[in-house]
């Protein structure tokens, strides 16, 4: 498993260093809207602890960011009045992660509209 990297970008919105569009945050967790979003009201669930990814999370990492994701996949259904919500997470490179600080994609859906690539 290699090292947690304090300088992702992650960990920099985290400390203030670069900008984004946060819609949630306790102490444990931070949520914000993806920069890229694959579809509307497509935001980032992620623990406000080093982590790489779910390999190297511990329980209390993993209870937290559930317990946020959760309380956001019910809040975008009401506000996008959504069908369905998809929960997306991936790990190391080979499995799709590109940014390496855990976080969990919510994305509100609608029947018969796919998300965009
Ligand atoms: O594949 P992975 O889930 O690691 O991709 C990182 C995600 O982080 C992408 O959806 C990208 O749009 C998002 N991102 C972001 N803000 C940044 C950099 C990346 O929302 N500053």
């Amino acid at each position: 498993m290699t090292a947690y990297d304090p300088e992702n970008i992650f960990a920099k919105i985290l400390r203030g260093e670069i900008p984004s569009t946060r819609v949630y945050e306790d102490d444990e967790t931070l949520a914000f809207m993806d920069i890229m979003p694959r579809g509307d009201g497509h935001l980032l669930v992620i623990p406000k602890t080093p982590c790489r990814n779910i390999l190297d999370a511990t329980p209390e990492q993993l209870a937290a960011v559930m317990a946020t994701v959760q309380k956001l996949a019910r809040a975008v259904m009401k506000a996008f009045d959504a069908d369905g919500v998809t929960v997306q997470q991936f790990n190391e490179a080979a499995g799709g992660q590109e940014v390496f600080h855990l976080h969990f994609h919510v994305l509100p859906r609608r029947e018969g509209l796919p998300l965009r690539p």
